[in-house]
């Protein structure tokens, strides 16, 4: 059992179904989902507290000059950010702790944490990003547009990650990141006992 938790990112074009597989990794014990903070409007079904802690731009603007993110960014006008309050906890706690953060974020936290392990998952083809974006329901024609303008930059962007994983059916998405976090772990318990 290592002493110190794993810091992994998370990120990927809106759609690529990110939110369903932290769903699935955040079913074991060992995995807990940091949950940000953000200005934008709660999509129907989303909780307060639980997909989002949902602030005004004031408040956000407050969290920001108190020091309180990891990292915050702007995504298509709204903002986000990564609270730091339960992170170092979880961290202290040998658990793997996920940011599901956008490629901006990501840099900066590898920054301040260059030790987090970065993912990027990708949709299977820019067809069925599209696809699931629509089929979702819950954003309006300029959204949608704008969200795959930002997802092709985004996808040029893969290149910077450790891992790339392609979420075609979910199951296997699930079963790939499983793996890439159970091979990291093993890395970070053999360096550990053997103090390198
Ligand atoms: P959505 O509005 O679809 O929930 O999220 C839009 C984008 O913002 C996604 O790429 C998501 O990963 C990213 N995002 C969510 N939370 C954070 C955060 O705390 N920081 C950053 N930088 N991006 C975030």
């Amino acid at each position: 059992m290592k002493n110190k938790g794993l810091l992994f990112i998370l990120s990927g074009p809106s759609g690529a179904g990110k939110g369903t597989v932290v769903k699935e990794l955040v079913k074991l014990p060992e995995n807990e989902v940091s949950v940000s903070v953000t200005t934008r409007e709660p999509r129907e079904g989303e909780i307060d507290g639980v997909h989002y802690h949902f602030f005004t731009v004031d408040k956000f603007r407050k969290l920001i000059d108190e020091n309180g993110f990891l990292e915050y960014a702007q995504y298509c006008e709204n903002y986000y950010g990564t609270p730091l309050a339960q992170i170092e906890k979880w961290l202290s706690e040998a658990k793997n702790v996920i940011l599901e953060i956008d490629v901006q974020g990501c840099r900066q936290v590898k920054i301040k944490r260059p030790d987090a392990i970065t993912l990027f998952i990708a949709p299977p083809s820019m067809e069925v990003l599209e696809h699931r974006l629509r089929k979702r329901g819950t954003e309006d024609e300029e959204t949608i547009q704008k969200r795959l303008n930002t997802a092709k930059s985004e996808m040029q962007k893969a290149g910077e990650y450790d891992y790339v994983v392609i979420n075609g059916p979910i199951e296997e998405c699930v079963e790939d990141v499983l793996a890439i976090f159970k091979a990291e772990n093993i890395k970070a318990q053999n360096a550990e006992s053997i103090n390198i």
